[in-house]
């Protein structure tokens, strides 16, 4: 076992790097974790990611992933941006994505741990930045850097929600510090009553068929006409169960100088500027080094189609009719299902 004080240096260069919070937890987690992921995937609520099904599938442990894992480090960083910038018209993007794609930055700073952990103490490591095969927030939960709140978001005391978690496995013994989490959802249902697509289950996880933040990035088909309707201006991600939460009342802006640059003007982008692109090179030039190239062009048109249509901006029809003229049958049809909501209010 390394030394108390030894993690705490590991700990302390972590957060000299960024990070908001840093904790440790054994690599072992009880079953309970395992058991809620495999019924989540046996009734389907992980729709297309099969990356995830296939996790189960092959059985992967966190030996698989670094041999002798020992420990895991949970770093948290906090990406909240207080102001509210610009207009609020427009499509709306998920408060992490105003930023530069996190996972580069966040990557970088894990490999400088990494680096350090090697260097001073001889131990191997792996990180994990939102990609791996792992359960990050059990993980987390296990860590005390926060729980697992109904929304299936990690909540923790000091930062509420508005944090990236990132994950390094060692093959070093580092020592634990629990210390108790003093903050839960008690009797609250602000998230559950707020959803508009109703894809919180009972047991803090998400149904991501019905999910938003699934439907606007990871989906790559058409979105289904009743959920279209209740996905108001939304075209990447959606933070509306983060919003309700009373934890996130205390979301303090964040220190990270690179979180703090945002690549947009604000969280509402032209709708009309995003149904003008005509090419992947448009779409690059406009998103590239942004979060928002996961949901690729297609994704994105397709997105802002059902925003247009939500929206009751008239001004959007002529530039739906040059989307539905496209031979690509998925934009076609999310464009005239615009045009038809749009037209309907005249
Ligand atoms: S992200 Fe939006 S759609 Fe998904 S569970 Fe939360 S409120 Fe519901
Ligand atoms: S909104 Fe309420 S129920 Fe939902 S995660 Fe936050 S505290 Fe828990």
């Amino acid at each position: 076992m390394i030394p108390k004080e030894s993690c705490r240096l590991i700990i302390d260069y972590a957060k000299s790097l960024g990070f908001s919070d840093v904790r440790i937890t054994p690599a072992l987690l009880p079953t309970e974790y395992d058991k809620t992921f495999e019924e989540w995937i046996d009734k389907g609520f992980h729709a297309d990611m099969h990356y995830l099904s296939n996790r189960v599938l092959n059985n992967v442990t966190i030996s698989d992933l670094l041999k002798n894992t020992k420990s895991v480090i949970i770093l948290a960083l906090n990406y909240y941006q207080q102001e509210e910038m610009g207009n609020l018209s427009g499509g709306q993007i998920s408060r992490y994505a105003v930023s530069r794609d996190y996972h580069k930055i966040i990557k970088k700073k894990l490999k400088q741990v990494c680096s350090y952990i090697g260097h001073e103490f001889s131990g191997e490591t792996r990180a994990f930045v939102d990609t791996g095969p792992l359960l990050e927030k059990a993980f987390a939960e296990t860590s005390g850097i926060g729980y697992i709140g109904k929304n299936g978001c990690l909540i923790t005391e000091e930062y509420g929600s508005w944090v990236f978690l990132s994950v390094i496995l060692t093959s070093l013994e580092l020592p634990q510090e629990l210390l108790p989490i003093k903050i839960s959802c008690g009797r609250c249902t602000r998230c559950l009553d707020a959803c508009p697509t109703d894809a919180i289950n009972l047991n803090k996880t998400i149904d991501a068929r019905k999910c938003i933040s699934y439907l606007t990035i990871e989906n790559k088909s058409s979105i289904r006409d009743d959920l279209k309707d209740k996905m108001s201006n939304w075209i990447f991600g959606c933070d509306i169960c983060q919003e309700v939460c009373p934890h996130n009342t205390r979301a303090v802006p964040t220190r990270d100088n690179e979180f703090k640059t945002t690549r947009f003007n604000d969280r509402y982008i032209s709708l009309g500027d995003i149904l003008k692109i005509k090419t992947d090179e448009e779409f690059l030039g406009k998103f590239a080094g942004t979060p928002i190239m996961r949901a690729k062009r297609r994704g994105l048109i397709r997105n802002a189609c059902v925003a247009a249509g939500n929206s009751g901006d008239q001004n959007l029809i002529p530039l739906l009719e040059n989307v539905s003229n496209t031979d690509d049958s998925m934009l076609k049809d999310h464009a005239l299902w615009a045009l038809d909501k749009l037209k309907s209010k005249w």
